[in-house]
């Protein structure tokens, strides 16, 4: 038992002993690589619009000191607790090392009904969850990004509360702020981007014409939504998407762009249609070529794993998939092409890299550069992926991750311990 354990923390724990017993790492080390090496819990105190105090309980993890800052999303969300928030930070460390990039993972967090807050109430929380964290974080320490529940507005909150604590505005501490506060072109777009190129990828190497593909989106916030987006102007029938309202269906193939345009009005894809309709329990096992789940952890579990109807698996959420899941996935490897999440939805992840390094230089990249290199960074790590698969004979995510967790104890094992 660990402050953190848990189902998403024991889950990150349980993959992460698949892949030390595949590299034979002994018992000793793997609590050295595996352990969150800071964690800070705040309670972040409001004004309510009515005047009275609500105190909200917020997290930061961060996981390793060993590569660089650390780097990670924050979640606003009611299934926000430690334990989550150290798994999600687990995860970005192995992703960032194995796309390459000089992090250690970080995540937080902020236990929060965001239906329950007014837009005044938001920024109010933003605010003060960042002013908590002051002391913690930093250009060069731990730099924040949205996840589930945040956005360039929040980003643009938490980065000029910094900023009017330093005197000066400082753009480099937070990523995934709008354009013209320092954000990067192309970070909104490119976790969803990242994950329809890397379909497609699959799609070359299974001879799946996109042309003649459809294509299943569970999650419509700005992941599930760019991937759709991205998928659909390739050519897929987008026949299924859910989000936490509903669900729609259209054989013939949904108008995304249409259903982007609503989601902004409203928030969700709730109203779009009456018609299209169906029961959301059921868009995992739907049968299309490729599969997107883009919501949360945990989605697909051994049962639903055994009655997935998909050729390609894009792990678009962080940690959609359980280790009992995994066995099914497997022992139907010649079936479904799995894309690991941390593969998968790292396109977020490198553009925030790309934000950073556009701020700390002030000089800024054109759409073009942005995408060119993302696409450059995540063919890379996907070649590295399939040649691992290839050479050790094992699952694409003990490959993906027995590459970023490698890299991580190499740097560990070669700067030795202090003191
Ligand atoms: N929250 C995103 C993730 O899970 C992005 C993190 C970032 O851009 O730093 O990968």
């Amino acid at each position: 038992m660990t402050v953190y354990s848990g189902p998403v923390f024991d889950m990150a724990a349980k993959q992460f002993n698949v892949i030390a017993d595949h590299l034979g790492i002994p018992g000793d080390e793997r609590e050295r690589l595996l352990m969150p090496k800071r964690a800070i819990t705040v309670s972040c105190p409001i004004h309510r619009d009515d005047g009275t105090i609500a105190v909200f309980e917020g997290y930061r993890v961060q996981h390793l000191l060993t590569m660089g800052p650390t780097k990670g999303g924050t979640r606003f969300a009611p299934s926000v607790d430690i334990g989550e928030v150290a798994a999600l930070a687990i995860w970005m460390s192995w992703k960032c090392a194995l796309v390459g990039l000089p992090y250690g993972g970080a995540k937080g967090g902020v236990t929060v009904d965001l239906s329950k807050l007014s837009p005044r109430e938001l920024e109010s929380l933003s605010r003060r969850y960042m002013q908590e964290m002051i002391p913690f974080v930093g250009p060069h320490t731990d730099v924040m990004a949205p996840d589930m529940g945040t956005n360039e507005q929040v980003m643009a909150w938490f980065m000029d509360t910094y900023s009017m604590y330093q005197g000066q505005t400082v753009t480099e501490i937070v990523t995934g702020k709008p354009v013209f506060s320092g954000g990067t072109l192309g970070r909104r777009e490119a976790t969803g981007r990242g994950v329809a190129h890397l379909a497609r990828r699959v799609m070359d190497v299974l001879s799946i014409d996109p042309g003649k593909a459809t294509a299943v989106i569970q999650g419509f916030g700005n992941v599930g939504s760019y991937a759709a987006l991205g998928l659909h102007q390739m050519g897929l029938k987008v026949i299924a998407v859910s989000d936490h309202t509903g669900a729609l269906h259209d054989p013939r193939g949904l108008d995304i762009p249409a259903l982007m345009t609503h989601a902004t009005k409203h928030g969700s894809i709730a109203g779009f249609s009456t018609e299209l309709q169906f029961d959301p329990k059921q868009i995992l096992t739907f049968a299309c070529d490729v599969l997107v789940p883009a919501a949360i952890e945990r989605v697909i579990d051994g049962p639903t794993a055994e009655k997935l109807k998909c050729r390609v698996l894009a792990e678009a959420a962080n940690g959609p998939t359980t280790p009992e899941a995994d066995l099914v996935l497997e022992r139907r490897r010649d079936e479904i092409f799995l894309i690991p999440d941390i593969l998968c939805n790292s396109g977020g992840v490198v553009v925030s890299y790309f934000e950073w390094v556009q701020d700390l230089q002030q000089l800024f990249w054109e759409e073009e550069e942005v995408m060119r290199r993302e696409y450059q960074i995540l063919d890379r790590a996907f070649h590295t992926m399939l040649a691992r698969v290839k050479a050790d004979n094992i699952s694409h995510r003990t490959a993906a991750m027995a590459v970023g967790v490698e890299k991580v104890r190499a740097a560990k094992n070669t700067r030795g311990l202090f003191p």
